[in-house]
């Protein structure tokens, strides 16, 4: 995907805050953090929606969220975080590239 924000920070083609990278994810800062700590899980191969999500993709977002716990300290939220799918532009999605946000470092409002 040429136009693909994500992909091209995936590429290196575009600079980021990276914290974590592995052979199928990287994690890096949001742009414009919405909490304290505010970072992006993002699978390096592009699909935007959950149900583009076939066996395999799924596999890798299984094995993303259980990496996310062993990145509490990295990322700065040891105290809890908030995991946030946003699907479709309704829904606030802006980058058709699927991703987890994950929200913490202060307590977050439930609203
Ligand atoms: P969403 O609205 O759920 O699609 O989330 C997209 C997120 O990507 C937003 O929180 C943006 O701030 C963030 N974002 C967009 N471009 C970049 C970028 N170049 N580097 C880091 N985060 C970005």
């Amino acid at each position: 995907m040429n136009d693909c924000v994500f992909c091209k920070i995936v590429a290196g083609e575009i600079p980021s805050q990276k914290l974590y990278e592995d052979e199928e994810i990287i994690v890096i800062r949001d742009i414009e953090p919405k909490a304290k700590v505010h970072c992006l899980c993002i699978p390096k191969e592009h699909f935007a929606l959950l149900e583009e999500m076939d066996e395999r993709r799924a596999l890798i977002v299984k094995r993303a969220l259980q990496k996310i716990p062993a990145l509490k300290k990295t990322l700065g939220v040891e105290d809890g975080f908030r995991l946030v799918v946003n699907q479709g532009t309704n829904a606030g999605q802006s980058v058709p590239h699927l991703h987890i946000h994950i929200l913490g470092g202060e307590p977050l409002p439930w609203e």
